[in-house]
C-alpha cells in the first residue's frame, strides 16, 4: 500500500475540520444551484455539479431523533446522548447533545431546541449541541 490518505479528514470534508478549528460550523453549498449538503460529498445530488463552496451555519436547529450511547469499552464512562440534529438551514447532522441529564432514564428530547457550540474532548475541538435555553 501507498499513497497519504488521512483517515481521518478526507480531502471533502476538511473545511469543515477547519472551520470547526475556528468554532464555526461550515455546511457545503453548491454553488451551481446553491442547495445545501452535509455530510460532504464531491457531487451535488440536485444538479450534479462539482463546483461548491462552504457557508457558515447559524448553529441553530432541533433534535429529530436521539440515543443514549454507552462506552462499549468503558462502562464507567457516563453515557452519551448521541443526536440528530436538523440545523435551521434544513442540513442534518449527527453530533451529541450536552449540559444534559444523561443519566435520566426518562429523558425526553425529541424536538428540542438547541444550538451548536465547540467543546474539546481528548485535545480535538468538536462541534457538539446544546439546549437552546428560552429567556
Ligand atoms: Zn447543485
Amino acid at each position: 500500500m501507498s499513497g497519504t490518505v488521512d483517515p481521518v479528514v478526507a480531502r471533502d470534508d476538511r473545511y469543515f475540520w477547519e472551520g470547526v478549528a475556528q468554532r464555526r460550523l461550515l455546511i457545503q453549498r453548491c454553488t451551481q444551484c446553491g442547495v445545501l449538503r452535509h455530510p460532504p460529498a464531491p457531487m451535488c445530488g440536485s444538479c450534479g455539479s462539482l463546483e461548491w463552496d462552504a457557508q457558515q451555519a447559524s448553529g441553530r436547529g432541533r433534535v429529530l431523533t436521539w440515543i443514549l450511547s454507552h462506552h462499549p469499552n468503558h462502562p464507567d464512562v457516563p453515557a452519551r446522548v448521541v443526536v440528530l440534529v436538523e440545523l435551521d438551514e434544513g442540513v442534518r447532522l449527527v453530533s451529541n447533545l450536552v449540559d444534559v441529564p444523561n443519566d435520566d432514564p426518562y429523558a425526553e428530547y425529541d424536538d428540542l431546541g438547541v444550538m451548536v457550540d465547540f467543546r474539546e474532548h481528548d485535545g480535538v475541538l468538536l462541534p457538539v449541541f446544546a439546549p437552546v435555553v428560552a429567556g
